[in-house]
């Protein structure tokens, strides 16, 4: 005899409720229902393994579409349920845990992480317009139920006949959601969200399971290759470029944490490529990229992250501030910084090869946790004039005591050079010179050098290598009153200041020195689009040159437009000249050549 009862708490108004609320990710309900097969049978496994019911023979979930039905099943050969267990797990507690549920979301502010992690078997309801259950409990005699609702005031329970113990949801999908009959749709589904459930799921009948009950991440390290590693990235991340290399997280104490990350190959980019970190609940797929667990500049990596001990039903603001969570992030941060300089310890010729593409992550990673970039700063390389790797702290000079910082010294420069063509002819003078600078062209370093020089100010002084010339390559400070005289009467009216210095390059007559911090205030002022910004210059003459002592012997008009000459030629180093300037000069060196060559 059917019997049926009324569901006591008001359903009715929360079931519109709950429905509109997941509307968005309303998918996770079959997670939801696979996963209760799922704990279903590890009940059932563990009851064997405790001698109180003999194994089943395969364990296994059965997921079913019919399209012409309309209906979507999922069957399990687990524990069962007997008719008190319905009445008590799906109809009061079910319904009742979704008040539950939503008491506790509106608390959480409606962002919490249970968002998706959902509300179990009730949320099949967001699909469906009547759902029925068979099920049979495995204790000997029990007998099997039928039992069936609308999901909104009424249901129906009553004896059936069952094979075998274990339960089978068949969900009877609304009319607007018959998408989710369709095996494709569900085949995509399963992808997502039960790769690395535990147990064999089957879809259709097919022969092999749809997915891998135990993944590589949740195997000993040691028993993994390195052919099934790259394998697992390519199917997990559908990457088909190698990844560099990775980590295996495998931790029991103080906290169970599992996972792969894996080094994804990025090269430099204008936007930081961003990577897909999965978060999983004893092999559950929660979430991509939970920022709360994950440190940010992580999210760069591909990785799966499997965190039983993470408290999923809290909201997001208190999940950010428990320290278990935040122990977590602590270890896979070390754990990776850890790796990063084992590497280079260990194999520098490997870590160069990959630097290109781990230098943006490198850094950015530095810039975003500092913890982190204590422990990998001395890791980070730049290329030096001959092109050659070298670490960036090897070019540090001697730490400047505080008291001597306050009195007014500095740290030594390190030269850099931002754009290898634009600055070319300082990298000539300054190789001419036997001088060397750190190439920084990447578009992360102007914050990383930054960065840099706020955290270790006594430490180091980053110059770009056309910011102090003159004080790099000045053999003697030995200015010329009477040169800077004659060029700064020359250059009236022109944004330049002039300096005279004995260079060590006697083949170069003047350079243009551009301050650094006002080079940095422009750029960031540009950065901005906060309009213009002139930095001021200076043009260093060369007191060793031959042409400038020339200038120095001409007279008058000839003078002046010798020294404009040279400060055009200095200029023409460090930018590219305006039409005019451009003008100015051409005619200059053609009466130039001209008269030289009539000498001759
Ligand atoms: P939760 O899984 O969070 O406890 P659910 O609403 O998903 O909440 O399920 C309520 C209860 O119903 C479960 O705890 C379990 O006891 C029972 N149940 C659900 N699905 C199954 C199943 N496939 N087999 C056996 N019991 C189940």
């Amino acid at each position: 005899m059917a019997k049926q009862g009324n569901i006591k708490i008001s359903s009715e108004n929360m079931m519109p409720i709950i429905k509109k609320w997941l509307y968005s990710d309303k998918d996770i309900f079959l997670r939801e229902i696979v996963a209760n097969a799922a704990d279903a049978i590890t009940k059932h496994k563990k009851l064997a393994s405790l001698g109180e019911t003999a194994e089943a023979p395969a364990y296994r979930i059965d997921v079913t579409t019919d399209a012409k039905a309309g209906t979507l099943t999922v069957e399990d050969n687990g524990i069962g349920m007997t008719e008190e267990e319905v009445e008590k797990y799906i109809t009061q507690i079910a319904f009742s845990g979704a008040a539950d549920f939503l008491e506790k979301y509106e608390k959480a502010g409606g962002e919490g992480i249970i968002g998706h992690f959902g509300l179990g078997f009730y949320s099949a309801y967001m699909v469906s317009e009547d759902i029925e259950i068979f099920t049979k409990s495995y204790i000997g005699d029990a007998k099997a139920v039928r039992w069936e609702s609308d999901g909104e005031s009424v249901y129906t329970i009553e004896e059936t006949q069952k094979e075998g113990h274990g339960t089978k949801i068949v969900m009877h999908l609304a009319k607007e959601e018959k998408e989710f009959a369709k095996e494709e749709r569900v085949r995509a589904l399963l992808a997502k969200y039960c790769s690395f459930m535990p147990y064999e799921i089957y879809l259709n009948g097919g022969e092999k399971p749809v997915n891998t009950p135990v993944p590589l991440y949740a195997r000993q390290p040691k028993d993994c290759t390195e052919e099934e590693y790259k394998t697992f990235y390519r199917e997990t991340f559908a990457d088909y470029s190698e990844p560099l290399f990775w980590i295996h997280l495998n931790m029991e104490y103080p906290f169970r944490l599992k996972g792969i990350l894996y080094f994804p190959k990025v090269r430099k980019k204008v936007e930081l490529e961003r990577g897909q970190v999965k978060l999983y609940c004893n092999q559950v797929y929660v979430a991509d990229n939970i920022k709360e667990v994950i440190p940010e500049f992580l999210m760069l990596l591909n990785g799966v992250i499997d965190c039983p001990d993470i408290p999923l039903n809290v909201s997001r603001s208190f999940l950010q501030n428990d320290a278990q969570v935040q122990k977590i992030a602590k270890h896979i941060t070390k754990k990776v910084a850890d790796k990063l300089t084992g590497l280079f310890k260990n194999d520098r010729e490997r870590f160069d090869k990959c630097w290109e593409d781990l230098a943006t992550f490198v850094k950015f990673g530095c810039i975003k946790d500092d913890s982190f970039a204590e422990k990998v700063l001395d890791t980070v390389v730049f290329k030096n004039l001959a092109g050659e790797y070298v670490p960036m702290t090897s070019k540090f000079g001697a730490e400047v005591s505080e008291e001597d910082a306050k009195a007014g010294k500095e740290p030594d420069a390190v030269y850099y050079v931002s754009d290898v063509n634009k600055q070319a002819q300082y990298i000539r003078m300054f190789k001419d010179a036997g001088l060397d600078a750190l190439v920084c062209d990447g578009e992360i370093d102007p914050h990383f050098l930054n960065y840099v020089e706020y955290k270790h100010p006594h430490k180091v002084r980053f110059l770009r290598i056309d910011a102090d010339v003159a004080g790099a390559l000045k053999e003697e400070a030995t200015g010329d009153e009477e040169l800077e005289k004659i060029f700064s009467a020359a250059l009236e009216g022109k944004d330049v200041t002039v300096k005279s210095e004995r260079l060590k390059n006697s083949d170069v007559p003047a350079v243009i020195n551009a301050n650094e911090q006002m080079r940095r205030m422009s750029e960031l002022n540009a950065y901005y689009r906060m309009g213009d910004f002139p930095v001021p210059l200076t043009l260093v003459v060369n007191t060793g040159s031959d042409a400038v002592l020339a200038v120095k012997d001409a007279e008058g008009d000839a003078q002046k437009s010798a020294a404009e000459y040279l400060y055009l030629l200095a200029l023409m180093n460090f930018r590219p000249l305006t039409p005019e300037e451009l003008a100015t000069f051409t005619a200059a060196s053609g009466s130039y050549l001209a008269s030289s060559l009539k000498k001759s």
